[in-house]
């Protein structure tokens, strides 16, 4: 390599101003990305410092112009010299320019505003003091302890059932790395991000945590990464990007709910923090510890197989908890039996109980994918978005209102799409035939608001879902009303299963188990299960005994019977013969080549060369699928389409995406076009 491009004050806004110098003979071998190196630069003969970003054999303009670096600064292996070569990783690994792959680990760099504090919630504030550890718990920090100061890096799978203490283990782990003087890194996906959590944390740490969550500003997050720069903070709390945090002396990454879709960007590159992080911690020699009462089918196989080291708490910590007794409803024999109702006539019976006794509920439907769309009755056609291939969701005027007053009478709700933000009101006749007989379908959260309370008048109800958490800490508040008694019921989506502890709830409704299994995406089934055993999980908290009723049309699918049964392993060997016979990671990789444009025919054809390039080229050791329009073909007037590669190696996968990406630079009609891969 000759030529280094450099980039002076390293910071995501300036990643667009390389500049290219030649390298000097007598640093040809001393050179890398991450270099923090002294150049020539501007008029007369004053030298900056700038990182080396990217090394090239070809000269991007005339050198007899170019400058030479001047020399490497001593010492110069910085937070940011780590940062720019997990940039480099992430770019190889993911298929990204270098450019992007910097725009995602460099904070922006901005002013804060004076910031009104916000109100928290204090409320639900757990109880203070330590727990003491139970022996579940000090076997796995033991084996911690004596791992970490041995200098043995594998990585810790700690596969335990939802209460059992993972929190615990974590905090006394970090202690361990903090008496060591090194710093600590804890993901948790963004969802479980509540103040519950970190409250836990505040009270064992104090002010040596810094928490980052994605209603922060930019000047805000960059505020923070300053102090982890500058070492005013030792443990760094937060969703996925909370991995580039610029620490000197990483000691530990600590990733709670390592099976969370969460992690996985899905801008380009689209990296996936569990991976990001092994790779992190290795660049640190520091320890990685992730966690969850579901593993993930990747973590499972590789603790498996000795990539990492499994560690289990197959108990909740406390012994008063018991786990949920679980009972399956087959809503098929409801109906059968005249029921058509949402509520099973067990869950109906439950929760009159539970109303009687004072008891809480939690009601929870799997939304995902899934909304209350509205179709004609005469001719069928539900009401599409003219711009995107996806059905309008019918928003009912009281979500504007707030929770619990009354829509004005007369007005009906609006149509919106979840897609582009396109939004009309509801037409008073079919677009399609004229037909009166608009209809709408399938239960939201709003929904089944309505029809609990028809059944429950006097019952106080919460509701959560994207329009009552729209501002600022509601979220929050919402959940800690709920925690401290101020309503009986709960209703909501994935985000009231996760991360907030309510002791006072011994009854969780699953309305519709299914709903998840119908996703077009291989891991549903995987899904479904770590979804049903998370809501279940939150029954019987406190010192209370607790059912969860999962209602299901397919309750012989065995991701809802091994879920029912709360029995990870088994849903692990059914999954795993299924990936097996199907080839899906982890017994093979894949990558997803989706390109773009307004022109549905140019998209096309660019895919079928795509697709004859490859397999020219690679031979037929790699099957080619598709193309096959993406599960929502149109967006925002722009089509997509998917080709799909499956590989037991991963090189391979990423020798295809470099050669696509070669060709794809030099065809002149892809600039009308957008084209983003996707490996797992
Ligand atoms: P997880 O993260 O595995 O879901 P938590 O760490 O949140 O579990 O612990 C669940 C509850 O049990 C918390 O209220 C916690 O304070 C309590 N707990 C944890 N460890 C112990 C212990 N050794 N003895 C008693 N209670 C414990
Ligand atoms: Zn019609
Ligand atoms: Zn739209």
């Amino acid at each position: 390599m000759l030529y280094a491009s450099i980039i002076i004050d390293i910071s995501h806004e300036n990643v667009d101003r390389m500049f290219q110098y030649r390298i000097p003979d007598s640093l040809q071998d001393k050179i890398g990305i991450g270099t923090l190196v002294s150049v020539p630069f501007g008029n007369g003969n004053r030298t900056r410092k700038g990182y080396v970003v990217e090394l090239s054999a070809k000269a991007d303009y005339e050198e007899d112009k170019m400058k030479e670096i001047a020399g490497i600064v001593p010492g110069s292996v910085t937070a940011d010299t780590r940062l720019i070569m997990l940039a480099w990783w992430m770019k190889e690994r993911y298929g990204s320019t270098m450019n992007q792959a910097l725009k995602t680990v460099l904070p922006v760099k901005r002013k804060v505003k004076a910031r009104k504090d916000d109100v928290l919630p204090t409320g639900s504030l757990p109880a203070a003091g330590g727990t003491v550890l139970n022996t579940d718990q000090q076997r796995v920090v033991e084996a911690f302890r004596c791992a970490y100061d041995a200098g043995d890096r594998t990585p810790f799978l700690l596969y335990g059932v939802t209460g059992s203490g993972k929190t615990e283990v974590y905090m006394a782990m970090i202690e361990h790395v903090l008496a060591a003087g090194r710093q600590v890194i804890v993901l948790i996906p963004e969802i479980s991000l509540t103040w519950q959590t970190v409250l836990r944390f505040y009270r064992r740490f104090g002010e040596r945590i810094c928490v980052m969550h994605s209603r922060l500003s930019a000047g805000e997050r960059y505020e923070q990464f300053d102090r982890a720069r500058n070492g005013k903070t030792d443990i760094m709390i937060g969703a996925r990007s909370a991995l580039f945090t610029p620490f000197s002396n990483l000691g530990l990454i600590v990733m709670d709910e390592e099976h969370e879709g969460a992690y996985k960007s899905e801008m380009t590159p689209r990296y996936h923090a569990r991976e990001v992080a092994e790779k992190l911690s290795r660049m640190h020699n520091a320890a990685f510890v992730m966690g969850s009462a579901t593993p993930s089918v990747e973590s499972y196989d590789r603790a498996r197989s000795g990539i990492y080291r499994l560690f289990e708490l197959p108990n909740r910590a406390s012994k008063e908890m018991r786990p949920a007794s679980v009972e399956v409803v087959d809503l098929r024999k409801e109906i059968q039996n005249g029921n058509k109702s949402i509520f099973s006539d067990r869950l109906r019976e439950l929760m009159a109980d539970r109303m009687e006794k004072k008891e809480q509920t939690m009601l929870f439907i799997n939304r995902r994918g899934y909304s209350s769309f509205v179709s004609c009755r005469a001719c069928g056609e539900a009401l599409k978005c003219p711009h995107c291939d996806v059905s309008l969701t019918l928003h009912n005027r009281e979500s504007q209102y707030g929770l619990g007053r009354k829509e004005p009478t007369g007005r009906q709700g609006r149509m919106v799409c979840h897609y582009c933000g396109f939004q009309m009101e509801l037409p008073k006749r079919c677009p399609s035939c004229g037909s009166p007989y608009l209809a709408g379908f399938g239960i939201g959260t709003q929904k089944i608001e309505t029809l609990t309370r028809e059944l429950f008048p006097e019952a106080r109800i919460l509701r959560m879902d994207m329009d009552t958490t729209s501002k600022k800490g509601s979220h929050d508040r919402l959940l800690s009303s709920f925690a401290n008694g101020e309503a009986d019921i709960l209703i909501g989506t994935q985000m009231i299963v996760k991360g907030h502890d309510f002791p006072g709830v011994t009854l969780v409704g699953i309305l519709v188990a299914d709903l998840s299994l119908c996703a077009p995406d291989f891991r549903s089934a995987e899904r479904t299960f770590q979804l049903l055993v998370q809501a279940a999980g939150r029954a019987g908290r406190g010192n209370r005994a607790g059912t969860a009723v999962i209602q299901s049309y397919m309750p012989e699918h065995y991701s809802i019977r091994t879920a029912a049964d709360q029995n990870y392993p088994a849903f692990f060997e059914k999954e795993m013969d299924y990936r097996s016979v199907v080839g899906y990671p982890p017994v093979c990789h894949m990558l997803c080549i989706q390109v773009a444009g307004k022109e549905e025919e140019l998209v096309t054809h660019m895919m079928e060369s795509i697709r004859v390039a490859v397999e020219h080229n690679f031979g037929t050791g790699v099957p080619v699928i598709g193309p096959v329009p993406a599960p929502v073909y149109k967006i925002n007037d722009i089509y997509r389409k998917n080709l799909y590669m499956k590989q037991k190696n991963y090189d391979i996968l990423i020798r295809i995406q470099k050669y696509v990406q070669n060709r794809w630079d030099e065809t002149e009609s892809c600039r009308r076009l957008t084209v983003q891969y996707d490996f797992s």
